[in-house]
């Protein structure tokens, strides 16, 4: 089990950094809130394959909760996370900041009484994902540009499971003409082919198992893209599939979006295009949210 180097200001990631600038290193980079699971194992293993050094951040981003969100409840694992990381191996360093170290006048979750520099990527923050949590990709991409920032890594993993936080991402580092290139890495799911993620955990086992119906569903929509170039034909596809979903359960959206705009599409270009969802389900306590997506191409 190797040891991982745990970096906790903004000054040694930058002497980290260095460091490896010097001994002609690159530098993969994979941004996480912890509480690490698979699906984070996933992004890492590519960055451990793809470059020199690979660094890890775990930071719970207060800038992408609502004020009426939980962000004490969201799961802080940090000794567990670490293990995780040094059983894993490969990782050289994690940057683990404190709240004031990556906002340094502080931050208050409710967005007009905020003070200092925030990030907006007009266009694809408002549909989908953003139209339930306004200030989220706002928090999102506040969050990014300071860590990508502080670490400059060569390349930086994102997980396709996050559509949106990729397309997001994609266009920060477009529009502010950053030094990195965004790499997104294919979904990890579990054998059902539900996606992996943390709140996976909090569902009772049954709706877990039967959770494998979103993927089959968006599965279907692929399959009749490959038929039809409507994309109604193609969320009415993944509809059938989800008629035998338990009644309970709530679906949010099923959208045909453009892959790099996000904007919604009646028509499959020939580039393709993303199919999405969101799902809610009961669960002890309250509900969760599943997300999913695929990339559907007519040809
Ligand atoms: P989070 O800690 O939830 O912010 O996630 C950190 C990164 O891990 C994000 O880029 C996610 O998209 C990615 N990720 C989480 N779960 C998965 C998964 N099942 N497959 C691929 N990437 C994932």
């Amino acid at each position: 089990m190797s040891r991982v180097q745990v970096l906790r200001t903004v000054a040694q990631v930058r002497a980290w950094r260095t460091q490896c600038l010097f001994n002609r290193e690159s530098v993969g980079f994979v941004p996480t809130m912890g509480a690490l699971h698979a699906g984070h194992c996933h992004l890492v293993a590519h960055s451990i394959k793809e470059n020199a050094k690979t660094i890890v951040s775990i930071f719970v981003n207060p800038s992408q909760f609502a004020p009426h969100e939980d962000l004490d409840a969201y799961p802080r694992a940090l000794d567990s996370d670490l293990k995780t990381l040094e059983k894993f191996g490969g990782v050289d360093a994690v940057f683990v900041p404190k709240v004031l170290e990556m906002f340094p006048v502080g931050v208050d979750l409710e967005v007009l009484k905020q003070k200092g520099a925030f990030v907006t990527v007009h266009g694809c923050l408002e549909q989908l994902e953003g139209a339930l949590r306004p200030a989220f990709f706002r928090g999102v991409a506040t969050v990014v540009a300071k860590l990508l920032n502080v670490v400059s890594p060569t390349n930086v993993y994102f997980g396709q499971k996050d559509a949106q936080q990729c397309v997001v991402v994609g266009a920060l580092v477009r529009d502010l003409l950053m030094d990195t290139t965004v790499r997104v890495v294919p979904t990890l799911r579990e054998p059902n082919g539900l996606a992996m993620l943390l709140r996976n955990e909090y569902l009772l086992p049954a709706s877990r198992e039967k959770a494998g119906v979103i993927y089959r569903g968006l599965q279907a929509g692929q399959a009749a893209a490959g038929q039809t170039r409507a994309a109604a034909a193609v969320v009415e596809a993944v509809r059938a599939v989800y008629r035998e979903m338990d009644p309970a359960w709530e679906v949010e959206y099923i959208e045909v979006s453009h892959p790099t705009t996000l904007e919604r599409l009646a028509e499959i270009p020939k580039e393709g295009a993303t199919l999405l969802t969101a799902v809610r389900v009961p669960r002890a306590g309250g509900t969760a949210r599943l997300i999913d997506n695929v990339y559907i191409t007519c040809t």
